[in-house]
């Protein structure tokens, strides 16, 4: 006899801990199986100890800007050791409090993987079954890796939050945001870096912006190295030489990260036994309602391959749970317009159609305004780097189809856009 639940989730990443909690709080039974920390991939290996690197990279930046406008500073370099245990205990502090409310709000709590035996029932590790009638896979995903020699001489991005010191000079090797935005923070912090590109960079934002970023990035020192298929990497740690396709050598560096994707958390789950239908590169397939090819399994977050950023993960899991549990058939969160940022120096973002996807879908009916300017307090210290605005938009009333945005700020300006965007917004309505 398996335990009962109305609710099992797989899974206690951003996607996972608000479906289960949600359910909960409208009355559902609800038991949660996680192998590994609370919080996931964002709370553990991602956005949060990203993001405070990225503050740590701010304040660096600060102090030079201060030296440069006449403050008596010497930059100072990082404490790793000290920023480490403080970002960790914070960290810890997140967790500490998931686990004090999972348990107040009754929801069981299993600290193991689980696989399906059939559509309705799940084992633990040991063995046990739990089954339910709705299940949920929110199983997130992992940092991919090449299946090519002398791959564990590098770091994934899991691991580059346990360094202690800056390494001298670090290849990252990646074209998407992870490795554009390690690049940049690894900069900032005082290594030398070469970002190694097989293809473009950041294809899914706005060519003109993240040329002026890369333009940007390489005035500042980062090497970015463009057509380098790497193949191989050789050496021993603390000194790493790579490979590319072209035969060409890069290094010798003393830390190499890999940031070449992410694989879906899909295999070990027992999909096929209970005919999960996935995708070519193993997302589990859902439709608008994030059902799945097998009624009562639905799936949400990065397992399923869809916009994989933790606000998306959290506002799909909500609308699951109210439609499952809420009395809400309709239910279900809207893909259209999400905000995206790439925490680089300086970040950039965008939200809606670039203009190369508008003129694919509007031809010659799409209408560009974009300008470029120096904020002031870049000017005043001397410094000249611009930051840049566009508009894509459609339309004689000029419809706002995109907005993109690069330079200091642009990181928090987006949000308010984004929701404008989502109204309908109009170019007039900017100007006015
Ligand atoms: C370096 C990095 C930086 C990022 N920065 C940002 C950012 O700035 N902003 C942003 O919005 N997003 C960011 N993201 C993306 C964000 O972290 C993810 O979109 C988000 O964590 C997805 O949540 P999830 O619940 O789908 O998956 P996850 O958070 O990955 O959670 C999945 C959970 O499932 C568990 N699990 C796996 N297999 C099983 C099993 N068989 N049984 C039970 N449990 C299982 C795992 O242990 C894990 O805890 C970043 C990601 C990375 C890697």
């Amino acid at each position: 006899m398996s335990q009962r639940f109305d609710l099992i989730v797989l899974g206690a990443g951003s996607a996972g801990l608000t479906v289960a909690r949600r359910a909960a709080k409208l009355g559902a039974r609800v038991a949660l199986f996680d192998p590994d920390a609370l919080g996931g991939t964002c709370v553990n290996r991602g956005c949060v100890p990203k993001k405070a690197m990225w503050f740590a990279a701010q304040w660096a930046q600060a102090q030079r800007l201060a030296a440069d406008i006449g403050f008596a500073v010497t930059p100072a370099p990082l404490d790793w050791a000290r920023f480490r245990r403080q970002r960790d205990d914070y960290i810890a502090g997140i967790r500490q409090r998931y686990a004090q409310r999972l348990e107040a709000e009754g929801i069981a709590v299993v600290p193991s993987a689980a696989h399906f035996v059939a559509a309705d029932t799940v084992v633990d590790g040991d063995g046990t079954p739990y089954g339910a009638p709705q299940i949920v896979i929110a199983t997130g995903a992992r940092p991919r890796r090449l299946d090519i020699p002398g791959f564990g001489l590098g770091m994934l991005s899991d691991d580059i939050f346990a360094l202690d010191a800056a390494p001298r000079h670090i290849a990252v090797v990646g074209g998407g945001y992870v490795a554009v935005e390690f690049a940049c923070v690894m900069h900032a912090l005082g290594c030398q870096v070469d970002l190694l590109v097989r293809g473009n960079l950041l294809s899914s934002f706005d060519d003109a912006l993240v040329g002026e970023l890369a333009a940007q990035m390489q005035a500042r020192g980062i090497r970015i190295v463009r057509d380098a298929e790497v193949v191989a990497a050789q050496g021993t740690p603390g000194k790493i030489g790579l490979r590319d396709a072209g035969g060409a050598g890069h290094g010798a560096y003393d830390a190499l990260l890999w940031a070449v994707g992410r694989t879906p958390n899909t295999d070990g789950l027992g999909l096929d036994a209970v005919d999960v239908a996935l995708d070519a590169k193993g997302h589990v397939r859902v439709d608008a309602f994030q059902n799945t090819s097998v009624p009562g399994i639905t799936a949400i977050g990065d397992v399923t391959g869809r916009h994989a950023l933790t606000p998306v993960a959290v506002a799909a899991g909500h609308a699951l749970a109210q439609r499952l549990f809420g009395g809400e058939p309709q239910a279900r969160f809207d893909y259209e317009a999400i905000p995206s940022v790439v925490f680089a120096e300086p970040p950039l973002g965008g939200v809606g159609l670039t203009e190369r996807e508008a003129r694919a879908c509007h031809g010659d009916a799409v209408r560009i305004h974009a300008g470029s300017y120096t904020p002031l307090q870049l000017m005043v210290a001397g410094h000249r780097e611009q930051s840049m605005v566009k508009l894509v938009c459609v339309g004689e009333d000029e419809r706002v189809l995109g907005i993109h945005a690069l330079g200091p700020g642009s990181d928090e300006l987006l949000q308010g856009f984004a929701v404008a965007l989502r109204m309908g917004l109009r170019r007039r309505d900017l100007k006015a």
